[in-house]
This record gives structure tokens, C-alpha cells and sequence, in this order.
């Protein structure tokens, strides 16, 4: 297939063009190389010429109307978002550009790129949108996410990426765009930006900085390696059944607090500190983020009934490669934090009318 994918200088993004490029797959990627986006994840793709690359921003809607009809693809995958919770508290106006005007812009081009189609290729076209499960908002001590629970976003970001939901729905019931979603629980794996929990971790301890964990630690999450969730939407792009959504999750829930501590259990073992002393005890308890949703767990029965995936990583054997993949590529890390993020705390401020 010649598929369009969005976001692939970011973490899945990248991951998913390294897959989809093994499989066989024709990808132009395109990104608008936001701080998030690192093109040395995808650099050795774009020199071999196993992929296309196109610096944009899904918020010219003229030139990714252009790079559609250009490209002309049979698929869009799009993950390109703003995709942190804490930053979208200090500045939500870039996620309401990339998460939603980006996402109209990216399915009107769609829209008006099958419509130069023949009927049975317009009907074979396939625009897969790859969101979050941070849409449905906190669960209590028990129950999970199913493809009905009412959304009931909390987050800026999470309030855009359910907008931009709606609207892929939308454009599927009103336009007969053959749209799929998914919803997704929390990704790990290598390539991930430090300042998301599992590499803040890493490299906190790394630099013997004290380990950040929000409020009481006992916030909820469903981890799934970026592999898993890579294999779940190519399944759902090729055999998803167009208007449908699938949720996607590791089955794998642990409390911060559980997670921090095993990855600290795991440097130990793997860059034990000359001392002897455990990382563990650079954990350090901090205010709690705003809204801080509790618990999330996610009910992926539908994808693994109806399409056959499964995840393939357990929590154990996934965070191990995780952690050794960040000892191992420092260089990768290092030029990212050279940068603008120096693993600072975001998401304490309150938005202001500028943004
Ligand atoms: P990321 O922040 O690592 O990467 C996002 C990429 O999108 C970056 O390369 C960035 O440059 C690009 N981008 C941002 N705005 C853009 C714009 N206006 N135009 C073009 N490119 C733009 O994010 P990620 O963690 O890889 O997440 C990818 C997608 O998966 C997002 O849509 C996110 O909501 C979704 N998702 C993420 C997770 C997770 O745990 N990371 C879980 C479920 C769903």
C-alpha cells in the first residue's frame, strides 16, 4: 500500500514507519517537526530512501491538500497531535491548531482526494485515526473502557483528541469517508520523549536527580509497548471495518508508583549504581497535576475477537528492552534534551486568554 502517515518523527509515528516500511509498505511521512518530532528516529529510513519525508504543518491545509494528490495513497494513518497532557495545561492553543484544525484539514484533503478516485478505489481508501483512551475520562476501582463508554475528556488534550474523534466520525457518517479509529492505551518503548513518565524515569535516575511521581502515586494506567500498538493499527487498517472504533490496550495495569519502582528495580540490575544504593530511593513525591485522571484500563476484547490482534510484549520482558534501549542510545536522548527540554516539570501553570 502507499500510505500517507502523519506524525512519524514523533514515538509511534516513528516506530509505526520502521513496521509499516518492513511489511512492504510505500510511507511519505509527514511532520511538521515540532519539539516532539526528531528526525533522527526515522533518519536512516529517509537516507536509504525507504521513505518519503515532508516537513508540514497540518495546518496548511493548501499544502497537504497538494502532498495528497501528489502522493496519492490508498491509506492515511494519522498520529501527528500534540500529544502532553501536562503541556496542554500551560498552553492548549497549538492542541486545538494540530489536534483539531489539523485533523479537518486532514480529512477534508482525504474528502476531496477520493472524490478524483475511481468508485472502487474511493471505496478501498482507508483514513485510520489514532487517538487515546484519555477520552472517556477516570474510572473508579473497577470496570474498563469499551468502544460505548460515554467520552468525557478532562485534559486539554484529551478534550482535542476527542474532538478530533468526532469529527473523523463525522466525516465517515455525513461523507462516507471510510474512517476507522482507535483508542489506545499508554505506549512504552524506545524512541519515546523524555518527558513522558517511563523515559523521565530513566533519565532522572540516570543524572541521580530526585524521580518525580504526581500526588500519591496510585494513578492508574494500562501500558502497552509501542510494538503492540504498531501491529494493532496496521491490522485495524487493513482489516478494520470502515465507521467502526477499536480499542487498543496491554491488559497490563499498574499504579505509578508500581512502574516507577520496576524500572528502578531494573537499573539497578542493569547500571547498578557504584555505591550500591537504589535508585528507588531518588523517588520523590511532588504536587499532583491538574485533573489528574485516576484510573484508566481499557476493554480491548473487540480488536482481539473480530480482527485477531493480540498484544505480544509482557510487562516484565517490555520494560527490560525499554530500559536497555535507553542505556544504549544515549546519543538519541542526549541531542533531544540538548535542545529545548531539560526534563523540567510542565503543566503547573494556568492557561492565559493568549493562548
Ligand atoms: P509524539 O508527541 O511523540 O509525536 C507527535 C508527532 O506529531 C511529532 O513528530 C510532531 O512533530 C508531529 N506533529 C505535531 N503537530 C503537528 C502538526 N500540526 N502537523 C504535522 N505534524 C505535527 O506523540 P506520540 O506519543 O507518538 O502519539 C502519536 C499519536 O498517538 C497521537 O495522536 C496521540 O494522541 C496518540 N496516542 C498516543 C499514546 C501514547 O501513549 N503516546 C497513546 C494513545 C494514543
Amino acid at each position: 500500500m502507499k500510505v500517507l502517515l502523519t506524525g512519524g518523527a514523533g514515538f509511534i509515528g516513528s516506530n509505526l514507519t520502521r513496521s509499516m516500511v518492513l511489511a512492504g509498505h510505500n510511507v511519505l511521512v509527514i511532520d511538521k517537526l515540532t519539539y516532539a518530532g526528531n528526525l533522527s528516529s526515522i533518519k536512516d529510513l529517509i537516507d536509504a530512501e525507504k521513505i518519503d519525508f515532508s516537513q508540514l504543518d497540518l495546518a496548511d491545509a493548501s499544502a497537504i491538500d497538494d502532498a495528497m494528490l501528489q502522493f496519492a495513497p490508498n491509506a492515511v494513518m494519522h498520529l501527528a497531535a500534540e500529544s502532553h497532557v501536562d503541556r496542554s495545561i500551560d498552553g492548549p492553543g497549538e492542541f486545538i491548531q494540530s489536534n483539531i484544525v489539523g485533523t479537518f484539514n486532514l480529512l477534508q484533503a482525504s474528502l476531496k482526494y477520493t472524490h478524483t478516485l475511481s468508485a472502487a478505489s474511493a471505496k478501498a481508501f482507508r483514513f485510520l485515526h489514532v487517538s487515546t483512551d484519555e477520552v472517556y475520562g477516570s474510572l473508579g476501582e473497577t470496570g474498563a473502557f469499551t468502544e460505548l463508554t460515554r467520552y468525557s475528556p478532562h485534559s486539554p488534550y484529551s478534550a482535542t483528541k476527542a474532538a478530533s474523534d468526532h469529527l473523523a466520525r463525522a466525516w465517515h457518517d455525513t461523507y462516507g469517508l471510510p474512517v476507522v479509529v482507535t483508542n489506545c492505551s499508554n505506549n512504552y518503548g524506545p524512541y519515546q520523549f523524555p518527558e513522558k513518565l517511563i523515559p523521565v524515569v530513566i533519565l532522572k535516575a540516570l543524572r541521580r536527580e530526585p524521580i518525580p511521581i504526581y500526588g500519591d502515586g496510585l494513578n492508574v494506567r494500562d501500558w502497552l509497548h509501542v510494538e503492540d500498538h504498531c501491529a494493532a493499527l496496521k491490522t485495524a487498517l487493513c482489516h478494520g471495518t470502515p465507521g467502526e472504533t477499536y480499542n487498543i490496550g496491554g491488559n497490563n495495569e499498574m499504579q505509578n508508583i508500581e512502574l516507577v519502582s520496576q524500572i528502578c528495580d531494573l537499573l539497578d540490575e542493569l547500571q547498578p549504581n557504584v555505591d550500591g544504593r537504589s535508585y528507588a530511593n531518588l523517588i520523590t513525591f511532588v504536587a499532583d497535576r491538574p485533573g489528574h485522571d485516576r484510573r484508566y484500563a481499557i476493554d480491548s476484547s473487540k480488536i482481539q475477537s473480530e480482527l485477531g490482534w493480540r498484544p505480544q510484549h509482557d510487562r516484565q520482558s517490555g520494560l527490560r528492552q525499554t530500559v536497555r534501549w535507553y542505556l544504549d542510545n544515549q546519543a538519541w536522548w542526549q541531542s533531544v534534551l540538548d535542545q529545548s527540554y531539560q526534563l523540567q516539570r510542565l503543566g503547573k501553570a494556568q492557561a492565559v486568554a493568549a493562548n
